[in-house]
């Protein structure tokens, strides 16, 4: 088979008058006035236990949008089972079978599904529709249809053979089946945690983020209409630490697909490994984690300084700052200051937030109390050290939704908590460095934060930047030159990062697919 050359997705305007936002409006409003109730999904069947979750509108938190039915570890134990059964059929499917059905949910997405996915990360998760229609549609049909010309190249990778004899590496799916545990912030990743390692014929257990129940509900329609086999994706929901320790007993745990916070994943890794006498097989432990991600101007960004203060703005405050990926810590020149520290500022006030279906608005509310308190206390840290001042923002407001202001510190201390913690919201601390201690403050950003998933470096002088880039070389899984540091697009921007920040299994490459497979070798003598 030669399957289809992929292109990324087009990102569609939803400019005043185009149908594809009067699709939108529409599907926003009929799902907002109905209450759906969501069941797991166990075996293709749906299960419902009455012990219910609510998913609420972040902008909108008295509004409940959808209940959902929480289980209990019989209920994950049954997932197992599903998925277990479930795997012979479809490890035997030829690949060209499977990717039919990946190929066909991307093109149900980039069509029917689109508002659907679209208006649902929108009111579930407070994303305007410029950041669920980069997430949930274009990313996520990048991620089914990549993917699928991905798993094909790896397939292709043989090795030689020799007179009268054939050799050759047979892609098995690991033995057992995988867990993926996914996080609110992006749709698309959370179906990707699932859906990789299916794509290598693996079968799963899927435990979404609670936070974005009713997205992930939507994203299960359209696998079951795309024609997954009942058993494939199993969709759990329970309490979080009951789930993992349900899967990560079992010995025929054979991965864990995770994206989520850094100690989450740490207790994982201490968990296996206090099992690990159960198992038959050493479980693939593939994670993102967190990130303190910064960007670094040099002097010679002056001629830049516009973009410079855009990248700042976009990468910190786009999607609340609830990006593994966020600009959260800003290393800026003397020189340029109280020039970039002005426009900053400025463009930080002048962004407009509130209920995402006002496409008017820049930003929506942080995903739930929880996140708001979070980033709430760390608004009071930086009003009670010294060493700080607030130049934007600093508010917050529960009364409707979870709204947290735009909030640009400065701090003298470059490694005062709110320089070196990440804290997942909309909130960005610049330190101000003398001109001449641009290597030494390199290695403050290198050394300061146990992170490295993004950062960006801003300057013209080519031999600045190959510093920096040497400098920060294990500072950032991504590291961007002139640019923010979010945004990674799937097939040109492989995303992942190390050290706290996970495992590096590069999302949107073949990288990240090579971890679902356990390739036998097969020599045969003629
Ligand atoms: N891939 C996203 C980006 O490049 C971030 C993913 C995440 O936050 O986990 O902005």
């Amino acid at each position: 088979v030669r399957v289809p050359t992929p292109a990324n997705e087009p990102i569609l305007s939803y400019a005043p008058g185009s149908p594809e936002r009067a699709e939108l409006k529409k599907t926003l409003d009929r799902m907002a006035s109905e209450r759906i109730d969501i069941p797991m999904i166990i075996g293709g069947q749906e299960v419902r236990t009455g012990k219910l979750g609510e998913a609420r509108m972040p902008h909108d938190h008295a509004h409940v949008l959808a209940t959902f039915h929480n289980g209990e570890a019989s209920h994950v134990q049954a997932a197992i089972d599903a998925a277990l059964a479930a795997k012979a059929a479809w490890a035997a499917l030829s690949f060209a079978e499977r990717a039919a059905i990946y190929l066909r949910a991307a093109d149900l997405l980039a069509t029917r599904y689109r508002p659907i996915l679209n208006a649902a990360t929108m009111l579930g998760q407070s994303k305007t529709a410029f950041q669920a229609e980069i997430d949930a549609a274009c990313e996520l049909i990048d991620f089914l249809r990549f993917n699928v010309s991905f798993a094909q190249q790896l397939i292709a990778e043989q090795p030689i053979s020799g007179p009268l004899m054939w050799n050759q590496l047979d892609y098995r799916p690991l033995d057992g089946f995988v867990y993926a545990a996914t996080p609110f912030n992006f749709t698309s990743i959370a179906a990707n945690l699932p859906l990789a390692p299916a794509l290598m014929g693996n079968t799963v257990v899927f435990k979404p983020s609670p936070a974005a129940a009713f997205s992930n509900w939507y994203v299960m329609e359209l696998l079951r209409e795309a024609g997954f086999p009942a058993g494939v994706i199993n969709m759990v929901q329970g309490d979080p630490a009951m789930v993992t320790d349900t899967v990560l007993a079992h010995p025929d745990l054979g991965g864990v697909h995770f994206t989520g916070s850094t100690t989450v994943f740490q207790s994982m890794w201490r968990t296996v490994g206090e099992n690990m006498r159960r198992y038959k097989q050493y479980p693939r432990l593939v994670g993102e984690t967190g990130g303190k991600d910064f960007i670094f101007a040099h002097a010679s960004a002056r001629e830049d300084l516009e973009a410079l203060a855009v990248a700042i703005v976009r990468g910190a405050f786009e999607f609340q700052g609830q990006k593994c990926s966020a600009a959260s810590r800003a290393f800026i020149p003397s020189s340029l200051w109280p020039e970039l520290r002005d426009r900053v500022v400025a463009l930080t006030e002048e962004l407009t937030m509130g209920d995402v279906r006002d496409f008017r608005n820049f930003m929506g509310a942080v995903i739930h109390e929880h996140s708001f308190e979070k980033i709430s206390a760390y608004l009071e840290l930086a009003k009670s050290s010294p060493d700080t001042k607030i130049l934007a923002g600093g508010k917050a407001d529960r009364s409707k939704g979870w709204f947290v202001r735009p909030t640009v510190i400065q701090s003298e201390n470059p490694a005062s908590r709110l320089m070196c913690e990440e804290i997942f919201g909309p909130v960005i601390t610049m330190h101000v460095y003398p001109d001449d201690r641009f290597v030494e403050t390199l290695r403050l950003c290198d050394s300061s934060t146990p992170y490295a998933l993004t950062g960006a470096i801003f300057g013209r002088d080519r031999a600045a930047v190959a510093t920096a880039s040497r400098e920060l070389r294990n500072a950032a899984g991504n590291f961007y030159v002139n640019d923010k540091p979010t945004g990674a697009v799937v097939g040109q921007q492989p995303f992942g990062g190390s050290r706290a920040s996970g495992t590096n299994d590069k999302a949107g490459s073949f990288l990240n697919l090579v971890r679902w497979t356990s390739p036998r070798t097969i020599k045969e003598n003629f």
